[in-house]
């Protein structure tokens, strides 16, 4: 099939790059020149697994092709696929100005029977939306169909090609045919729904899963006082099949560019129908209070924080990333500086991410999680990095002023003979000695 993809972020050229190796011809349209003329070249803007050498053999083969002309991509497409970004507004509602923009373009550029498939999450009721958009700009027929993504980035091809269903929301037979067979080589498992319900399908699911991470961390912060161990507990509770053992990490909270926006979202879908989804509220709440959760045991283990240097292990929201939209490490280390702490932050790739964020001359960007660790009065995990676990423990202990190390992720063994050198403060678990 031929496929335009309009927005070409974490989640557009992600699925472009899939669909063109699945042998369908595409071409992903991004308003941003930069962005394309560096992808017209093999160069992709963000880090993500596997994503540059399957662009670049989809290259070689002109199965994927980049533009920043929407009119010509469109035109040339059977199906359109919607991939721009929703972020939340200052009261917390998804922006649709970018939907708005996108799809009235494609109102403009329409020349034939198209399906619009909506990946971008966004609230109940926008698919009408967008539908009237297109349709006040067209006599062309069109179908705009409800295709919620669920990668997750850090592991966004491996999401794609084996997801754990697709939902389809349509009450159109034609577009729901097109759509199911674009996504059988990927799975059998697709759900045809109406269109609300699919909307809804996407935020209940985050919604659901930061619900998950903010009860097992107030489960941590009970076990800190009661004297039990969070990771015995939540195994404990994982191995019940009821519950399951995913999202039962406890730590400093979620971040990135989906939880914290969908879940501000739903409370604001809720209410726009005069329903207080109290329960999310509090799941928002328990997540913002989380991230105080290291700077606490900082202030309460080395007191007074000013003029005293703190090494940062971690700015990405997540490992496998280089998103740092809403990351814990942005509040927590704005307060260091704020707080008059020196920071040493490294992050094997999230840096320069962070630092268009936040950046002030407080802090010292190093390149390797050791040399972070230098001269420092404690040492913070934000960022469950797999390097972090490897890296040589007794080095980075020798280095520091104190070897003093808040896990915010519980990434250590609080019982080896590496950790047993340090002062050892984690999340929810009893603490060392
Ligand atoms: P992003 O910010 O990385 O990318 C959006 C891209 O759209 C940008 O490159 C921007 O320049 C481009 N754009 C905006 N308006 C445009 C227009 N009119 N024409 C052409 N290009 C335009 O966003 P993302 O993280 O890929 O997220 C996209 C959507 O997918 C959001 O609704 C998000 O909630 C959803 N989503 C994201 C993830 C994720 O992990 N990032 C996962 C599931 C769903």
């Amino acid at each position: 099939m031929r496929l335009a993809v309009i927005g070409t972020g974490y989640v557009g050229l992600v699925t472009g790059v899939c669909f063109s190796e699945l042998g369908n011809e595409v071409i992903c349209v991004d308003k941003d020149m930069e962005k394309i003329n560096k992808l017209r070249q093999g160069e992709i803007p963000i880090y993500e697994p596997g994503l540059q050498e399957m662009l670049w053999s989809n290259l070689d083969t002109g199965s994927i092709a980049f533009t920043t002309n929407t009119t010509e991509a469109v035109r040339n497409a059977d199906i359109v696929v919607l991939a721009v970004g929703t972020p939340s507004l200052p009261n917390g509602e998804a922006d649709l100005s970018y939907i708005e923009e996108a799809a009235s373009a494609i109102g403009e550029a329409l020349n034939g029977y198209k399906v619009i498939m909506t990946k971008s999450t966004v609230p109940v009721g926008t698919n009408g939306k967008i539908e009237s958009w297109i349709y006040d700009r067209t006599s062309h027929p069109f179908h705009v169909v409800s295709v919620p993504e669920f990668l997750r980035e850090g592991s966004a091809i491996r999401d794609t090609f084996n997801p754990d269903r697709i939902v389809v929301g349509t009450d159109n037979e034609r577009a729901a045919k097109i759509v199911v067979e674009l996504h059988r080589p990927l799975t059998d498992r697709i759900l045809v729904t109406d269109v609300r319900s699919a909307e809804m399908i996407k935020y209940a699911s985050n919604a659901y899963l930061a619900t998950r991470i903010s009860f097992i961390n107030e489960i941590a912060n009970i076990c800190e006082k009661v004297g039990a161990d969070v990771s015995q507990v939540a195994q404990g509770m994982g191995q019940d099949k009821r519950i399951g053992p995913a999202f039962l990490n406890a730590g400093i909270g979620y971040g990135g560019s989906c939880f914290p926006k969908d879940t501000k979202a739903l409370i604001q879908i809720a209410g726009n129908v005069d329903y207080n989804f109290k329960l999310l509220k509090s799941v928002v709440e328990v997540n913002r209070d989380q991230r105080n959760n290291v700077l606490r045991k900082l202030h309460d283990f080395v007191g007074d924080l000013k003029g005293r240097t703190i090494a940062i292990w971690g700015l990405a929201f997540k490992p496998n990333t280089d998103d740092v939209r809403e990351a814990p490490s942005l509040d927590i280390i704005e307060e260091l500086v704020a707080e008059g702490a020196f920071v040493r932050a490294y992050d094997p790739v999230a840096t320069a991410n962070f630092r268009r964020l936040f950046d002030h001359s407080s802090i010292i960007w190093c390149d390797s999680a050791v040399s972070a660790a230098e001269n420092a009065d404690a040492l913070c995990l934000l960022t469950e990095w797999r390097e972090f676990a490897e890296v040589d423990l007794s080095q980075v202990a020798k280095g520091m002023k104190e070897p003093v190390l808040f896990d915010g992720r519980n990434v250590f063994n609080q019982q080896s003979k590496e950790i047993a050198a340090f002062k050892y403060y984690s999340v929810g678990r009893p603490q060392s000695e």
